[in-house]
């Protein structure tokens, strides 16, 4: 029988779970009403998508092995799923569901890890997410100021969204088992975001600079990214509440969103 599946594709990221009782606890992390649409990144062969099928009332799942494409299909007849082959980067989340509201799951694949949790942050966004990621990834996420961890990935993430790490996954409930250990990372929009949504691409880019100049001060890194002077750069961190010493990588989330709006 396992003959007959399409063979693992490293390239792609193809790392399959096979243990049911993970897979459940995947799909349970997600709190889903049974009526709700999810989105799923990354299907390979359908083991997390069984279990959302049960718990969901539709299943939209995006693949971009072509030769898993047809097996899927054939998977879950009569089944409320629908897969659509092609690169999740590609694609607005909100369109694969026709703009209906959605939540969304993956067992992502682990070479674009940053670039789907930076994907998922462009509106329209998921009511909620569950991702199962390389457990560095999730840490880096929930990182809070001055930890070691703490970056561009937790700023943006933490500006618009509250992530927790639910538990963690050991390689061996893969097969083939990746070099990583894992974590099933949830992630709920936040009632009280720290930025509109007009402010989202200027936070963004303002965070991912600072944070190519972190072990700098953050009157070096305003005068840098503003391409201004001192003094103003001064003012700048002063109407934001910030210290021209400090390092951007000690700032808090609130502060990088005061600065967003002291340099506009
Ligand atoms: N969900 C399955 C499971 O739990 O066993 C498979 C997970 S595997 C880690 C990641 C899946 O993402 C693979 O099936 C791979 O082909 C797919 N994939 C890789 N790159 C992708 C992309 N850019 N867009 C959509 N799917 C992708």
């Amino acid at each position: 029988m396992r003959d007959d599946l399409p063979r693992a594709r490293k390239r792609l990221g193809q790392h399959f779970l096979t243990d049911p009782r993970i897979l459940a606890r995947i799909a349970d992390a997600l709190e889903l009403t049974g009526t709700e649409t999810v989105v799923e990144i990354g299907p390979g062969r359908g083991a997390l998508t069984e279990h959302l099928l049960d718990r969901a009332g539709r299943v939209v799942a995006v693949e971009l092995d072509r030769d898993l494409v047809p097996y899927l299909r054939e998977k879950f007849p009569g089944r409320p799923l629908e897969v659509v082959e092609g690169d999740v980067l590609e694609r607005p989340l909100a369109a694969l569901t026709g703009g209906e509201e959605f939540v969304l799951a993956g067992n992502v694949p682990y070479y674009i890890t940053t670039p789907i949790l930076f994907h998922a942050l462009v509106p329209p966004r998921a009511r909620r997410a569950v991702y199962l990621v390389q457990r560095e990834v999730a840490e880096r996420v929930v990182a809070v100021a001055g930890a070691e961890e703490y970056g561009a990935l937790s700023v943006n993430v933490q500006a618009l969204a509250n992530p927790r790490i639910m538990f963690r996954v050991p390689a061996g409930a893969f097969s083939p088992p990746p070099k990583v250990e894992s974590a099933v990372l949830r992630v709920d929009p936040r009632p009280d975001p720290a930025i509109a949504p007009e402010e989202e691409r200027p936070f963004r880019e303002l965070v991912q600079a600072a944070f190519g100049l972190r072990r700098k001060q953050m009157r070096r890194v305003v005068r840098t990214i503003g391409d201004t002077t001192a003094e103003r750069a001064d003012e700048i961190l002063a109407a934001a509440g910030i210290d021209a010493e400090a390092r951007p990588e000690t700032l808090t989330v609130e502060q990088f969103a005061a600065l967003a709006r002291a340099m506009r």
